[in-house]
């Protein structure tokens, strides 16, 4: 398997740490002003927040990172159209039999798994194991949702983790 070196950093709020492109850039103006950097391409300081509403709802609250509100809401709007999409393409393919869910199906089914939504609000222990597999087998994912609204598309409390089966269908999430 290639070794590719994916520049990572960490979320300012939660410390995971993840791919530049799972995070959104604020660049620094002064001390603690900062912007959204959109295009991730502003030559400066920078301090960087997962894609959750988790962590934009704490980040907004941050005394020591202050941001212009129009910044958060363009922030918290892209996040918000992602997840709609995703649950949406979700529920249509519910019944569809080519998606796993929860930790253990997954990892029973992991090597016909060719895209994996994980929930943001997903335990520490389980989002380390699966960040693990992820990373090993080089299997594409995304966060997305909370462990209810994952859990409301198959009609169960909560669902942690969701795999896609079918190659057409994960290309089809993947390029969303
Ligand atoms: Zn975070």
């Amino acid at each position: 398997m290639s070794s590719t070196h994916i520049p990572e950093r960490s979320c300012i709020i939660c410390r995971s740490k993840k791919e530049k492109s799972k995070l959104f850039r604020l660049a620094k103006i002064k001390e603690t002003s900062y912007e959204f950097d959109k295009e991730q391409k502003k030559q400066t300081r920078a301090i960087y927040v997962c894609k959750s509403l988790n962590c934009l709802g704490k980040l907004a609250k941050h005394n020591k990172v202050k941001l212009d509100s129009q910044d958060l809401i363009s922030m918290l709007n892209i996040v918000n159209k992602a997840n709609k999409n995703y649950l949406n393409i979700l529920n249509s393919m519910k019944n569809s039999g080519e998606l796993v869910f929860g930790i253990n199906l997954l990892f029973e089914n992991i090597e016909h798994v060719h895209f994996i939504v994980m929930a943001q609000d997903v335990s520490k222990k389980n989002e380390e194991k699966i960040f693990r597999k992820v990373n090993e087998l080089k299997i594409p994912y995304v966060v997305v949702g909370t462990m209810e609204e994952l859990g409301k598309i198959f009609n169960k409390e909560e669902i942690n983790v969701i795999g896609i089966k079918d190659k057409k269908m994960a290309k089809g999430l993947i390029n969303d």
